[in-house]
């Protein structure tokens, strides 16, 4: 799924083929399409286009290139049409010194109203920013946080994004992202995807390589691909991925929210078979929103063998499958073995279990004779040198009989000719070289693993 968060759909360059444009963008899976207004009379015929296609959402609101003196008391006509359900945002409002149509103080007037608006309505706000980025920034960061919105086409440093999404906010990227002027990937790579939405701006701003023609909200598409190129992540992900922060934003896509079971990254599929576990790691986001790369892994309750098989036959083009999760595999052995041997039977890939390597402990015997045959190989978060350290790290349920547990496991898989990979996170605190060494000893694998930073 992608959604296209900024589309002009009334600008006359829609006139002859709206109908055509929204199909092709439903084919390719741009499912949402959220309308731009720019001034009080597009808004009122945003909201009639809106309201005949159940996946188009609108905004309402005043350019900042479309200020007037008369701006200010049109206000009120733009807050009666936040009321309407198909109205999702306040935009797109701003800072436009590049243009510089209305004064520099109307400009900052006006985006305080709107600010005003916003808190007063609940709506959040979809930003235009054009060579202002210091002053939106200064703005958003005295506000502390309360400002819910979307810095749209963003072009400010890495500076500004940073401090902006950390109070809060999402960044936008267009089709220019894709340009061979573009020079800003490395700004790009360095800010987390949980923050970004995905836009085309159309008419305007059409992605490489239709650059020149009109744009249109089915090319979307093509700055997801510039992004996964970048992320080494599947276009479907990124697609995911904002369309799951526009959900957060914005409210709409509502399916994305749905708590998963079996999940798809890259070209490996996970299960999600558990949100309990014997740790209760300092960096593990299980106890919060437990969200990863678009997917809402809270489990409501544990799924059952059938519910799982259901949920792996609903993908295809992966090459492994993974027992991962916010959970503990092993604390559901025989589920865990029933699936296992569900997919043995009925696809042919191999079968990875990322585990903390307290399986035995949990289960009071030593698991891994029954593993052998069904899990191909075991990833076990090592994370530590010591049991001291290990503790502090994975406040684990087992205190220190755990540290001993997980290397006593790795070195029974490795007996039962289950492949080994001992991991660490890239996290503050971990001592990835002291647990390469160990890995080394143990004569099993090693990688670090990536640790999501929350901002
Ligand atoms: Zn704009
Ligand atoms: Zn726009």
């Amino acid at each position: 799924m992608f959604i296209d968060t900024h589309a002009h759909l009334l600008f006359p360059d829609f006139n002859s083929d709206l109908d055509e444009v929204l199909e092709r963008a439903q084919a390719a899976h741009v499912r949402y399409i959220i309308n731009i207004s720019i001034n009080p009379e597009d808004s009122l015929k945003a909201i009639e286009l809106v309201d005949k296609y159940d996946f188009l959402f609108t905004s309402v609101g005043i350019h900042p290139n479309e200020l007037s003196e008369l701006s200010v008391s049109r206000l009120n006509q733009i807050k009666e049409m936040t009321s309407h359900p198909k109205v999702i945002a306040i935009g797109e409002v701003g800072l436009d010194f590049y243009r510089k149509r209305s004064s520099p103080e109307l400009q900052r007037e006006m985006f305080f109203r709107f600010l005003g608006l916003s808190e007063e309505t609940g709506l959040p706000l979809i930003f235009h920013v054009r060579d202002a980025w210091e002053e939106a920034e200064k703005i958003i960061l005295e506000k502390n946080g309360a400002i819910n919105g979307v810095f749209h086409c963003f072009s400010g440093n890495l500076s500004n994004g940073l401090n902006l999404i950390k109070n809060g906010c999402f960044l936008s990227y267009t089709g220019n992202i894709t340009y061979k002027n573009f020079r800003k990937d490395e700004i790009l790579k360095k800010i987390p995807l949980e923050h970004v939405m995905i836009e085309t701006d159309c008419p305007f701003l059409t992605p490489e390589p239709l650059r020149g023609k009109r744009n249109e909200p089915v090319n979307v598409v093509g700055v997801a691909e510039k992004l996964a190129g970048l992320f080494d992540l599947s276009v479907e992900d990124i697609g995911r991925i904002t369309s799951y922060n526009a959900f957060k934003l914005f409210g709409i896509a509502r399916e994305l929210n749905e708590p998963r079971i079996a999940y798809k990254i890259r070209d490996s599929l996970y299960i999600n078979g558990t949100n309990k576990c014997s740790c209760n790691c300092v960096f593990c986001d299980r106890n919060k929103k437990a969200v990863l790369k678009g997917y809402n892994l809270k489990l409501k309750s544990d799924p059952t063998v059938e519910e799982t098989i259901k949920s792996i036959n609903k993908y295809t083009g992966y090459k492994e499958i993974v027992f991962c999760g916010y959970g503990e595999p092993t604390i559901r052995i025989d589920y865990l073995k029933n699936v296992a041997q569900w997919i043995k039977k009925n696809k042919d890939v191999k079968i990875r279990l990322n585990t903390n390597g307290h399986g035995s402990l949990i289960n009071g015997r030593n698991i891994v004779p029954e593993l052998k045959g069904l899990i191909d190989s075991v990833s076990v978060s090592l994370n530590a040198e010591n049991a001291e350290k290990y503790l502090k790290l994975t406040r684990s349920t087992y205190n220190g009989k755990s540290y001993d547990a997980l290397i006593e496991f790795m070195k029974d898989c490795k007996k039962n000719g289950i492949y080994v990979t001992a991991t660490a996170v890239d996290y503050d605190g971990v001592n990835k070289e002291a647990c390469k060494s160990i890995a080394e000893e143990l004569g099993v694998g090693f990688r670090v693993r990536e640790y999501k930073q929350r901002l």
